[in-house]
């Protein structure tokens, strides 16, 4: 009989399932290009790379008072930007949770659960109503959606666990004017638009060299600045062919269905087999903060399910799907203690298990090669909109947000490493910040330029 395999047999075999190489990560970045190429070609690509008809840089002189409404894939977040121009801004805001069975109801009792905190907010927390007229508002609804203008949506599918039947296929802004009106909110929906190209216009407006904007949350996806000229299949439209048009790429479909790309391993194949979207979001399924974790729970079980670990214990806490948040793996790679004493935390107290030191350090260097991967293939989506916009060589930053980007420990960094991989010295040009506000800032700022526009 087979002899039993040690924790480092383990270790070696995931190491090789979940490490990049340079040469692997180029090769993903000639492909991304391509299917970059593609969707600005041509309608109902698998990338829709989506013009939102937000039109070039803001001017940085924009002003004025803007609501913002944020439907992200964890919380709804109201909040009432003051712009001060010169990429200044105040920002008073309410977040609310929202729950499982919200996201899976009926769309349009989702849209009135928004309407209704927006008119909390605009009459208890800012003490307005009616009389003091409508306040332009800036609604963030980060799924894909077809525009052919701005205050225009038409939902192409839900992606990050949504599931809300009957609003698929459909115009998100003109249900939700429907709910603002039945509500009597004193609110004009300006603009519906997209968290990235809000990151995008915000950081932007703070910056000037900001020129690619990426989200690293519950989902991942990016926004950058197109000419009109290089997107053929808005030709009949008739715009300046130097006309900027900002691109919310939907990047997180990459390699969507036929999986020709992506190194994917047994348990991205199972996370997206038991997904409410099999087949789709394939790049997403894994880098995004909704999958992390889960990635590292799948290993973990297959090692219970052979024997390896844990045994003789209770470990059904840790066999519940999805019950082992990516906020644990910053957690664990955030222990620098010898003992690693946060991880026998995480362990102990949420699943109930005792582990041994060889084990915890397993673990650790198990969240290290799934949080490595996540960097290393979305560093490869950034790469491919620097070399296709020829950024190269005079650099620019990429505003990035995200609970992934912002707390998981060295995302940032291997990121950037990454990049020199990809492009060797000059890939250093590239730097990754953390962004601006931008589904509520730059929602307000893109609420602005499109009155401006009018
Ligand atoms: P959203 O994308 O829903 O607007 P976030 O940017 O906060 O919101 O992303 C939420 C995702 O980030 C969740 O999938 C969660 O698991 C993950 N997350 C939360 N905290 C952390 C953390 N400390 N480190 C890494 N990931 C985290």
């Amino acid at each position: 009989h087979a002899e039993k395999k040690t924790i480092a047999d383990h270790l070696r075999k995931y190491e090789s399932l979940l490490t990049l190489t340079p040469q692997r990560m180029r090769m993903i970045v000639h492909a991304f290009e391509d299917t970059l190429d593609i969707g600005l070609q041509k309608d109902g690509q698998i990338v829709p790379m989506i013009p939102t008809f937000v039109f070039g840089w803001p001017s940085g002189k924009e002003v004025g008072e803007y609501l913002a409404l944020d439907l992200g894939g964890t919380n709804l977040r109201v909040c009432l930007v003051t712009l001060q121009g010169q990429g200044k801004f105040q920002v008073t805001q309410t977040k609310y949770r929202l729950t499982e069975e919200q996201k899976q109801d009926e769309g349009q009792k989702l849209l009135d659960f928004c309407a209704e905190c927006l008119d909390s907010f605009i009459r208890d927390t800012l003490g307005r109503t009616e009389e003091d007229g409508l306040l332009p508002l800036g609604f963030t609804f980060s799924y894909p959606c077809s525009q052919d203008k701005i205050d225009h949506g038409v939902l192409i599918r839900w992606t990050k666990g949504f599931g809300a039947p009957n609003i698929e296929g459909r115009d998100v802004a003109a249900m939700f004017m429907d709910s603002l009106k039945r509500f009597n909110v004193p609110a004009e929906l300006t603009a519906l638009i997209n968290d990235t190209t809000g990151t995008l216009i915000a950081s932007n407006y703070v910056d000037p060299h900001t020129k690619i904007a990426v989200i690293f949350g519950t989902g991942c996806n990016a926004a950058y600045m197109e000419n009109a000229g290089h997107i053929p299949k808005i030709d009949s439209i008739g715009l300046p062919k130097d006309q900027g048009m900002a691109i919310n790429c939907e990047w997180g479909a990459f390699d969507s269905f036929d999986h020709q790309h992506l190194p994917r391993t047994k348990y991205d194949i199972i996370i997206d087999e038991s997904s409410n979207k099999p087949g789709e979001q394939s790049f997403e399924k894994m880098i995004a903060g909704l999958y992390l974790g889960e990635i590292f729970r799948l290993i973990i079980c297959e090692l219970i399910d052979a024997g390896d670990l844990f045994l003789g214990q209770n470990t059904y806490k840790l066999e519940k799907a999805y019950a082992f948040d990516t906020a644990f793996l910053s957690l664990m790679e955030s222990d620098i203690t010898d003992e690693l004493l946060t991880v026998i935390g995480v362990f102990t107290h949420f699943f109930g298990v005792e582990t041994t030191l060889e084990e915890r350090q397993f673990f650790k260097k198990l969240a290290v090669l799934i949080g490595t991967r996540s960097a290393r293939l979305s560093a490869c989506g950034i790469a491919a909109i620097v070399s296709k916009k020829g950024y190269l060589d005079e650099g620019c930053a990429v505003g990035a947000d995200g609970s992934l980007y912002n707390k998981y420990p060295n995302f940032a960094n291997r990121v950037h490493a990454a990049l020199v991989d990809i492009f060797g010295e000059k890939g250093k040009n590239i730097v990754t910040h953390h962004a601006e506000d931008g589904s509520g800032v730059g929602s307000a700022i893109i609420a602005a330029m499109t009155k401006a526009r009018k």
